[in-house]
């Protein structure tokens, strides 16, 4: 069956729940061992001191390595990304930041995309280094030829330890190609060392996009944006390999950053219309997209439904796009003033960061989410102060063009 047949029941059990229709949000910190030895047998298991025996499963212990409501929620994301496992988080940066950490250590070397997610972006790029670990940058963009040059003229080939991409690329909607950097990382790895692939996959999962089918070996999400999808939890996740999960959900353990079981039952909850969401606010985006390409008052489009035929960015969308998505950046006429006066008309649409949920929202990213980001990669990447950046909801869809066309009558 489709995921979306199965986001109302798999993995869970009724009878194991006085016969529930429904996940009950299990607010408990312990689990009671039915004996010593049962307890025994899961805190071997869940710290890795022996293999799991046929038909064994891990137990519940404590909420900090499981609970119910986290354990039926991973398995059911798995479903989306056909991962091995999966992990939640308490946040997008929780579980961003806990793959970092167990995948880097000192006198190692990132190599990531650009742009990246403002506190992505942050991370890597002022914390990472205090801890002595260096980062390798290339642009979206570039070719695969070219990144592999790079990496060779740095010198830095033999310390790379893991890389970390974002694609779709916030807030230009740059695409990346997953496999081409897959090819990066098995031409540097080595029989000691293999070089993980991470894919940050916010802007276009875990519906719009697989990047474990193209070779990537970690995917990342907000579940904030489009799995929570209603703007009321703050959450996050990571889906891989038994083998990588294993080592991610180790270090969750230590770090405590796993989600609440509250955050679960709602994440359960928005699981279930997840399909329905997106779909409509791909066919929402599509007509906004087509509105703004004409307007007079829009200088430039960013949507990946507008990559052109003859762009090498097109070949990309053909092989890992299955949708435009419904994240749109567009540049007006004029300059912040310009911009900033256009968010300030807006009616129905709200002013706020954040993406992917059931109201649209509109905002600034130079002077907002990305307002961290340097003056050189802003003007590389093209973070100007005449973009916005939509993020498309559910609302009727001559709403929100009536409402965007009003605001730029303003300009
Ligand atoms: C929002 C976002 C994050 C961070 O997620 P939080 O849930 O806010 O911690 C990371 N990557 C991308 C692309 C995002 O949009």
């Amino acid at each position: 069956m489709k995921p979306e047949s199965l986001m109302m029941s798999y993995g869970f059990k009724p009878e194991l729940s006085e016969g529930a229709i429904k996940c009950p949000i299990f607010m408990t910190s312990t689990f009671v061992f039915k004996n010593a030895e049962e307890g025994k047998a899961f805190f071997e298991i869940a710290y890795g001191h022996r293999e799991k025996k046929e038909n064994e499963e891990l137990g519940l212990i404590y909420s900090r390595i499981n609970n119910p409501d986290l354990e039926i929620l991973e398995n059911r994301l798995c479903l989306w990304d056909k991962a091995e496992d999966c992990a939640v988080f308490e946040s997008g940066m929780a579980a961003i930041t806990t793959v970092l950490l167990e995948f880097l250590k000192p006198n190692d070397v990132i190599l990531i995309s650009n742009p990246l997610y403002g506190g992505s972006d942050h991370f890597i790029k002022k914390i990472l280094p205090k801890f002595n670990i260096q980062v390798l940058e290339f642009g979206a963009g570039q070719s695969k030829e070219e990144v592999a040059l790079l990496v060779e003229n740095s010198g830095l080939a033999a310390k790379i330890a893991l890389i970390y991409i974002e694609t779709p690329a916030n807030p230009t909607n740059d695409l990346i190609d997953i496999e081409a950097i897959k090819e990066i990382a098995l031409q540097f790895s080595s029989p000691e060392k293999t070089i993980p692939l991470a894919v940050d996959n916010t802007y276009m999962g875990p519906l719009w996009q697989h990047p474990l089918k193209h070779g990537a070996d970690l995917v990342l999400y907000s579940a904030t944006k489009y799995i929570g999808g209603h703007s009321d939890l703050i959450a996050g996740a990571c889906l891989g390999s038994k083998e990588l999960m294993q080592r991610v959900k180790g270090m969750r353990t230590f770090l405590g950053n796993m989600a609440s079981p509250h955050t679960g039952w709602l994440l359960l909850r928005s699981l279930e219309t997840l399909k329905a969401r997106m779909d409509l606010q791909a066919k929402n985006a599509s007509q906004v997209a087509a509105f703004l390409s004409s307007h007079p008052k829009v200088e430039k489009v960013y949507y990946i439904g507008n990559i052109k035929e003859e762009d090498i960015q097109f070949a990309i969308k053909e092989k890992q796009c299955l949708t435009n998505g419904a994240m749109i950046s567009f540049d007006v006429k004029g300059g912040e003033r310009e911009a900033f006066l256009f968010l300030n008309s807006l009616k129905l649409i709200k002013l706020a960061v954040s993406l992917g949920s059931t109201e649209s929202l509109a905002e600034h990213p130079a002077a907002m989410t990305h307002c961290d980001v340097s003056k050189e990669d802003k003007e590389k990447f093209h973070i100007t102060e005449k973009m916005i950046r939509l993020s498309i909801g559910v609302e009727n869809d001559e709403d929100i063009i009536s409402d965007i066309q009003q605001a730029l009558e303003k300009l």
